[in-house]
């Protein structure tokens, strides 16, 4: 395979559009957002730039990955592709629909991908006629830097399938866990429920979260705090996903704490809003 077409160019759309153009990837990139494209290219431009000034890509790499992506605002642009990997806005009924229209018009033989954080793989392939062709790919943010791909098995998911996908992912660079569908997949349903205990361990005043966070690098040898890790992802991205465990599951240990989901209310939502449990100046 060597035809891609990325739904979505947000954050980790852009980052996986890199990493396929960097490995030889011709790359279709979707967005319906007016503007953004250019935008992101820009994004890509600069990534690629840290990466030259690194030492790891040369500049006649950069070149050629970035002459490998198009971009296109329709999904029309996924009628040549192989694999398609969906990386849009985390809402089930937009992915829903983007499903159903990706059968339409993908190539019959193509392998649609999924990098939701939460929702269910086997309810995406369910829109379209080709369910054994449907898998989840979740990378990690930032997808240029992070070693894991969750390969995630719907319950039709053909066991061909999920070998070509982890042969993708190996020829990324990256190291492919092939799990179950189940929801949170492996990586949320232990994160989430660590990044909450520190919230709740705030929320009691059992510790400060500098406390918090340096008892887990110092002895756990984590190199990030939970609570430093949950500002990074979005505080309203962990109170979504530990509602999701807690619905599907049917099991209240999920249940977020009321901390976290005040902080969400009042705007609090990590970087991206410039604080959460830390204050960030840039
Ligand atoms: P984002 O909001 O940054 O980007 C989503 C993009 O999808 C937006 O640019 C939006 O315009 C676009 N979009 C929405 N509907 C579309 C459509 N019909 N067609 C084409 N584009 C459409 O979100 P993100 O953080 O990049 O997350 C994308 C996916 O990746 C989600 O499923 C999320 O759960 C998953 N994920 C996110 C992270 C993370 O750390 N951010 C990590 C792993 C997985």
């Amino acid at each position: 395979m060597s035809r891609v077409a990325v739904v979505g160019a947000g954050t980790m759309g852009n980052g996986i559009a890199h990493v396929f153009a960097q490995h030889g990837w011709d790359t279709a990139l979707i967005d319906v957002a007016p503007g953004l494209l250019e935008r992101v290219l820009a994004i890509i431009r600069a990534n690629f730039e840290r990466q030259v000034k690194k030492g790891t890509v040369t500049g006649q790499q950069r070149d050629a990955a970035l002459a490998r992506i198009r971009t296109s605002p329709s999904l029309d642009a996924v009628s040549d592709a192989e694999l398609v990997v969906e990386a849009a806005t985390e809402h089930a009924d937009t992915k829903s629909k983007i499903f159903r229209e990706l059968d339409r018009l993908a190539p019959p033989a193509a392998l649609l991908a999924s990098n939701t954080s939460s929702i269910s793989i086997t309810t995406l392939a369910a829109q379209t006629r080709r369910p054994g062709q449907v898998i989840g790919m979740h990378f990690m943010n930032p997808v240029p830097v992070m070693q894991l791909v969750e390969v995630v098995r719907g319950m039709e998911t053909a066991d061909e399938t999920v070998a070509k996908v982890v042969e993708v992912v190996k020829a990324l660079g990256k190291t492919p866990v092939v799990v179950n569908d189940a929801p949170g997949f492996v990586s949320n349903r232990v994160l989430m429920p660590m990044i909450n205990e520190a919230v709740f361990c705030v929320m009691e005043g059992v510790a400060t979260p500098e406390a918090v966070d340096g008892v887990m690098k110092l002895g756990m040898n984590h190199p990030l705090g939970p609570l430093a890790l949950a500002d990074l992802i979005g505080l309203d991205v962990c109170l979504a996903i530990l509602e999701v465990l807690q619905r599907d599951l049917g099991d209240d240990k999920y249940r977020p704490a009321p901390l976290l989901r005040r902080m969400v209310a009042a705007g609090r939502l990590g970087r991206k809003s410039g604080r959460g449990f830390y204050v960030y100046r840039d």
